[in-house]
């Protein structure tokens, strides 16, 4: 397992280039092609930007650690140039004519994009099946799924193609392919990473994070992609800061919210066992844990499914057939056109979603379920902001149980919104979120989800680097 830190070093020290870092990386593609995790490899482009890395080393001018390092982006993540599908046939002949902003930040210190990696369709899913490039195996299980939707940059990282990867979070989609495959998975504070250039699926819940084998890296990897940007005005002036200050700090003296309702029926027992273990362990290192409540928080699945879907109805709209979208074959009159390019553009997931979310913007509806869901979001978000009062940071499971078997997001679609349940209110209240391994059931690891207070990054990855060094 190569982390971002040990490749950095590998680099500095010059017992290794940069061409060969990719080269490594392109080849282990190859290897693990049967897991289909890549949509677009960036072979030749990144080969290039290789050899300008170690050019700029051997001459003394290095831009800094991750310079000439491989990495991955999850497909919705604009970069100029190269395709960028979001996982469908809708756009599975776009190429992007500007790069995203945290893209951007991240080829800005020199690391190199090898490829763009597969993902639910438009970002909707928990399982990585509903992508048009097919499903993403599970590189620890083949019968069972990786999670969603950035099952494809958790898989690079997990199956060590690359030692970091980028993805989007809109309800759980980095943290819960993060928990599936053993990684650690960092959702920041909607605001801390600007959204300009990632393909929209629900504007006020998408966020971009980091995934990598340690905390440390995902805490490297936001300080390089976070910071206000003047193309998204929804991002915070808030200065960048050295998330990875107080990773060493321990987490004695710190208390540890446990909401009651989170650790109630439907968790696996298995599962509830590896993450209680975990929490004495914390406390025998001077943590302190304190039941909290989140009384509201039974209704986050179905408030967060009537605003994602509906936002999601209303950016979808864009893609008519008419611009840069997929264009039916069959279509002799405007009607036509937009309906039959978006029937057969988008998949079926796709289509429930837009079918979904504008009902429940339609006149008539509007009051009954969208003004209540948000009407939830806001008390979701008092339900947390009252339990942090109380302590530094929130502990809950991050899925319901083991990975989903295969097949869920095809036959059981409620069933994998339901795996949601653990993930979404965060996104509901804009809070910053990370998973880490705590432990294994049934053979597979188990994610615990460390919650933080808006923008504490940097408390959230102490106390995640302090559950690190006790799983170890
Ligand atoms: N599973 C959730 C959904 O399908 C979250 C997806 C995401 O975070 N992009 O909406």
């Amino acid at each position: 397992m190569s982390t971002l830190k040990s490749l950095a070093k590998q680099l500095e020290s010059g017992e290794v280039t940069s061409r060969k870092l990719v080269e490594q990386s392109l080849s282990k593609i190859e290897e693990t092609k049967k897991l289909n995790a890549f949509i677009t490899v960036l072979g030749e482009r990144a080969l290039a930007r290789a050899d300008e890395a170690d050019k700029r080393r051997a001459e003394g001018k290095s831009i800094g650690a991750l310079d000439g390092v491989p990495v991955a982006i999850k497909d919705n993540l604009c970069l100029t140039g190269t395709r960028t599908t979001a996982g469908s046939q809708m756009l599975s002949k776009f190429e992007a004519p500007y790069t995203a902003t945290a893209v951007e930040k991240l080829e800005a210190t020199g690391a190199v994009v090898v490829g763009k990696t597969n993902m639910d369709e438009f970002a909707m899913g928990s399982s990585n099946e509903t992508s048009f490039f097919g499903p993403v195996e599970n590189p620890l299980e083949g019968t069972r799924i990786p999670g969603g939707s950035s099952g494809g940059s958790a898989v690079a990282v997990a199956s060590d193609v690359v030692a970091a990867a980028l993805g989007s979070d809109t309800g759980g989609s980095i943290r819960q392919p993060a928990a599936c495959c053993g990684v650690v998975g960092l959702k920041p504070t909607y605001g801390r990473v600007s959204r300009y250039g990632l393909i929209a699926y629900a504007s006020s819940l998408d966020q971009i994070g980091p995934f990598g084998h340690t905390v440390e890296d995902c805490a490297t990897l936001l300080e390089v992609i976070c910071g206000q940007d003047i193309h998204d005005n929804t991002t915070s002036a808030r200065p960048t800061e050295n998330f990875a200050a107080k990773l060493d700090a321990g987490i004695a003296g710190k208390t540890i919210g446990v909401p009651k309702e989170y650790f109630a029926a439907g968790l696996d027992a298995e599962c509830k066992a590896a993450i209680e273990a975990c929490l004495s362990k914390l406390e025998k290192e001077g943590a302190k844990l304190k039941e909290v409540s989140l009384p509201n928080i039974g209704h986050a699945v179905s408030s967060y499914y009537i605003i994602a879907t509906a936002e999601a109805s209303s950016n979808l709209s864009r893609f008519d057939g008419v611009r840069y979208s997929y264009r039916s074959a069959d279509a002799h009159n405007l009607f036509d056109l937009y309906a039959k390019s978006r029937s057969e553009g988008f998949g079926k997931e796709v289509q429930r979603r837009i079918l979904l979310g504008s009902y429940v913007l339609s006149s008539g509806f509007y009051d009954a379920y969208y003004v209540q869901a948000q009407k939830v979001r806001r008390l979701i978000t008092d339900d947390f902001n009252k339990a942090f009062e109380s302590c530094d940071v929130i502990a809950s499971p991050t899925m319901p149980g083991l990975p989903l078997l295969r097949g869920v997001g095809e036959t059981d679609p409620m069933a994998m919104y339901l795996s949601d349940i653990y993930t979404v209110s965060l996104n509901l209240a804009g809070l910053p979120g990370i998973t880490l391994p705590c432990g294994m059931a049934g053979g597979m690891p188990v994610g615990l989800q460390l919650i933080g207070k808006p923008f504490a990054e940097t408390d959230l990855l102490s106390a995640a680097a302090a559950v690190e060094a006790i799983s170890k």
